[in-house]
């Protein structure tokens, strides 16, 4: 591989990974990304002099490939926090993992969990048991919202953990997120190890997670980095691949595209032999998430680092301080954020901050808001959705990113594993006679 250059184009977790993972095979790198802070989708903001990130984020222990290149690249143990897995509505539902073997401590949590009737846990330890073999359990085609009609369980566990789930893990509503999809999300994260199930809190800011470090750790091994330096467009020479970007015209022998899927439509579309591909990939159908920022008076904690809550806008609230974040910052999250999205902030902001106060807390309102949508945040998780292998068929030119081929939804931890898969792409062509 000595010798062989090769662009990445995106410095999201996707195109990060893929950078390592082509620099480990040998490869002489240029990252690229059109923004100046790394880490795309999952990237620090600053704001009236707090950070935030574009949206809150949770991962889970079961993010193995996402947690080893974090430590591969020296991010320390503290930039997260784990925690046992707890699912907490306060005054309605309330479940905690012990430490037990899986699939013990699911067994544990379902039956001790505080606000469940009897008929509810037997109904929900039949379902989790039920989707150990997810593919078995959940038809093809089907949706959750099917498969939770089909194994019977009660409208109360659905609105308070199966729905609440599904959203928060596809970014899709059980009426239309595929049920295989979610089934396997919930075997691997629940039924494998215990540490699966853990709750991982990011501790720093999302480009301080994973994209900062590593991009440092590329420029010690020789990569070049080009933050705000967007590619304009694709063309294969004789044996080279041209990228256009707005410092004039650079070759490479190989180039991985890490960018979302609707970029990526739009740089494959500049080279004519892919224009189906460019054209499958342009129609797949997103989803939004809304993150609201809420700055209260630096005193004030809630309960817990995550609470869950029903029956509003908001579906989960994190206290920011409690992840070593900025004192007395809120951020409330809405997966699948339609209706959100067309609202006005300061609405929005306000309807946030009463429920938090539902919560248990008398509040003053927040000194500031921000409200953050990304309308295109992941792709839809729905059954049959398109997922394009990381190999093009064009030599020398892979593809990686959340959207891709792969068992999971739109991930941290599936834009990472992408990200390794495109570089062995490029690795294994590199070799191939
Ligand atoms: C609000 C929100 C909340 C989320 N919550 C979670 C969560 O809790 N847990 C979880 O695991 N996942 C979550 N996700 C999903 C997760 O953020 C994504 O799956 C992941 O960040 C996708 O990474 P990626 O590298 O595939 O793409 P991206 O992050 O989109 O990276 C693509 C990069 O390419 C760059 N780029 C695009 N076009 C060009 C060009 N022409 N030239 C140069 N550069 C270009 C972009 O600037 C960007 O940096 C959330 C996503 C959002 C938006």
């Amino acid at each position: 591989m000595s010798g062989r250059h090769v662009a990445v184009v995106g410095a999201g977790y996707a195109g990060i990974a893929a950078a390592v993972g082509l620099v480990r095979g040998g490869a002489a790198v240029t990252l690229f990304d059109a923004n100046r802070t790394a880490g795309g989708r999952a990237r620090r903001i600053e704001y009236r002099g707090s950070t935030l990130d574009n949206g809150q984020h949770i991962l889970l222990g079961a993010y193995h490939h996402t947690l080893a290149l974090m430590r591969s690249v020296g991010v320390p143990e503290n930039a997260v926090r784990r925690e046992p897995l707890a699912i907490r509505y306060p005054g309605e539902l309330e479940l905690a993992a012990p430490r037990l073997p899986a699939p013990l401590h699911l067994a544990a949590a379902l039956a001790l969990a505080r606000g469940l009737a009897f008929g509810e846990r037997r109904a929900a330890v039949a379902f989790a048991f039920a989707i150990r073999r997810a593919e078995a359990a959940a038809r093809e085609g089907e949706t959750v919202a099917g498969l939770l009609d089909r194994l019977g369980q009660p409208q109360r566990l659905r609105r308070l953990l199966w729905e609440p789930l599904c959203v928060a893990a596809l970014n899709t509503p059980a009426g239309r997120a595929d049920a295989r999809v979610f089934a396997r999300v919930l075997r691997d994260a629940l039924m494998r190890e215990r540490g699966d199930s853990d709750l991982v809190l990011p501790a720093f800011d999302l480009s301080s997670l994973l994209p900062d470090p590593a991009i440092a750790w590329l420029g010690e091994r020789g990569a070049q980095i080009v933050l705000g330096g967007r590619v304009l467009g694709l063309s294969r020479g004789a044996s080279q691949w041209r990228l256009a970007t707005a410092e004039g015209a650079r070759d490479f022998d190989a180039v991985v595209c890490a960018t979302a899927p609707y970029e990526a439509a739009t740089l494959l579309g500049t080279v004519p032999a892919l224009a189906p591909l460019a054209a499958r990939i342009s129609a797949i159908a997103h989803e939004p998430i809304t993150t609201v920022y809420l700055q209260y008076d630096a005193r004030v904690r809630l309960p817990f680092a995550m609470t869950g809550v029903d029956g509003g806008h908001a579906q989960w609230v994190f206290d920011r301080d409690a992840l070593g974040g900025t004192r007395g910052l809120v951020a409330a999250v809405i997966s699948s954020s339609h209706a959100q999205a067309a609202l006005d902030h300061d609405v929005l902001a306000t309807a946030v901050h009463r429920e938090i106060e539902r919560l248990g807390a008398t509040l003053d309102p927040p000194r500031w808001t921000k409200v953050i949508s990304e309308k295109r945040a992941t792709f839809a998780c729905v059954p049959g959705a398109f997922r394009p292998p990381a190999a093009t068929g064009a030599p020398g030119l892979a593809l990686a990113g959340d959207y891709t081929e792969g068992p999971y939804p739109a991930t941290l931890e599936a834009a990472v594993v992408s990200g390794a898969r495109a570089a062995r792409t490029i690795l294994d062509w590199t070799q191939t006679p």
